[in-house]
């Protein structure tokens, strides 16, 4: 069967010819992909930034943003059956023993690194026709979600970021008095760093919870994100006309800052208008830049003085996916039309190179392997 593949010592990424696998254990479960969605995470796989074949192999089959369709499963599966439309979860469990968080499940805040990761380390990925997969690491997506259920993967990153959020805010009296008719967040306000796939659904994912949400964006005019952020009721600041300063007299007081930008330069300078007990949520991978000056001073007194929260956040629990698959619905239930133009571009397996090219273009790319 077709499969995507990147070689890393080879320098090299092409379409393969890879073995069809086969169900191995009885709680297992086969699938048909039928889209990946590329993200940058996989243009720095094939940049040879990072990405890991598993052993025994020269190559690592790419994608990590899947669905799929169950096509057969064995006999000690009970939460899926054939026809069912899945995505699949990302992160692997270490071996340790002595990991807990591993050992419970929560592999998505692995103490040892040496957690695996489909189609990013040393696991295959998704960017192929068929795989094979343990029952607890899939979860069933309605069929209304079939034109978009790809986005699942990219929404965790927001499902995990705010289900941290609202731990972390319970330090202090942050929840909104309630008013009947409002949404639980209607008193707060939120930035959101980058108009990607990433921002964007988080932009989503705020809004739902009642943020009053800007983005904050390269370009001014974008033909493709500006609808998107009207129809979602999301401010649009543009930085190449809008600086920090104008973002924070706009925006502010900041109380969450979501960076979805992968850019550390924009990142630190808006780190220095988050407004008092905010919270900075950073889930960007910056790639291998130069360094940058920041005023080191500054940010540890606001830190200190207004009892800010600066957080990291990677990957996704299984319940993120299934708060990612029921917010997706609600998403389109409350905004089809630009639920569904986050996906630009689709593009079948023999030209898969083409949105993984780093001038793609576009807002999410997705690799259609089967309909
Ligand atoms: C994926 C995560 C993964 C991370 C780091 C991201 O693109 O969405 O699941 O943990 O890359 O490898």
């Amino acid at each position: 069967m077709k499969a995507v593949a990147v070689f890393p010592a080879k320098h090299d990424v092409r379409v393969i010819d890879h073995p069809e696998p086969q169900l191995a254990a009885p709680n297992q479960a086969k699938m048909r992909m039928l889209e990946v969605g590329v993200c940058g995470t996989d243009r720095e796989i094939i940049s040879f930034e990072y990405g890991t074949p598993p052993d025994g192999y020269d190559y690592l089959i790419l994608g990590h943003e899947s669905l799929g369709e169950v096509v057969e499963v064995g006999p000690a599966v009970n939460k899926v059956k054939p026809g069912d439309l899945v995505v699949m979860t990302v992160r692997r469990p270490c071996p340790h023993p002595n990991c807990v968080a591993c050992q419970e499940g929560r592999q998505d805040f692995c103490f040892t690194g040496d957690f695996t990761e489909r189609g990013i380390k040393q696991q295959h990925g998704y960017m192929t026709e068929f795989v094979i997969e343990e029952e607890r690491y899939i979860n069933r997506v309605p069929r209304e979600l079939r034109d978009v259920g790809v986005l699942v993967e990219p929404l965790t990153i927001a499902e995990k970021s705010l289900e941290q959020l609202w731990l972390i805010q319970q330090r202090l009296p942050w929840a909104c008095p309630v008013e009947p008719g409002q949404s639980r967040a209607y008193c707060h306000r939120a930035v959101v760093l980058g108009a990607g796939p990433v921002g964007l659904l988080g932009a989503m994912a705020l809004r739902l919870a009642g943020f009053d949400v800007s983005i904050y964006s390269l370009s001014p005019n974008h033909d493709e994100k500006n609808p998107i952020a009207d129809a979602i009721g999301a401010h649009y600041i543009a930085a190449e006309t809008h600086t920090p300063d104008d973002l924070a007299r706009m925006a502010g007081p900041i109380d969450v800052v979501y960076e979805a930008v992968g850019a550390s330069k924009v990142a630190f300078d808006v780190i220095e208008r988050l407004g008092p007990n905010g919270i900075f949520i950073f889930t960007g991978v910056p790639g291998r830049k130069g360094t940058i000056e920041v005023d080191t001073n500054y940010i540890m007194k606001d830190v200190v003085l207004k009892n800010q929260v600066i957080l990291g956040s990677v990957n996704a629990p299984p319940h993120s996916f299934e708060n990612a698959i029921r917010d997706l619905a609600l998403f389109v239930e409350k905004w089809p039309q630009a639920v569904r133009s986050l996906i630009t571009g689709r593009f079948p397996i023999e030209r898969a190179l083409q949105p993984l090219a780093n001038n793609a273009g576009g807002i999410k790319n997705i690799v259609e392997i089967a309909s």
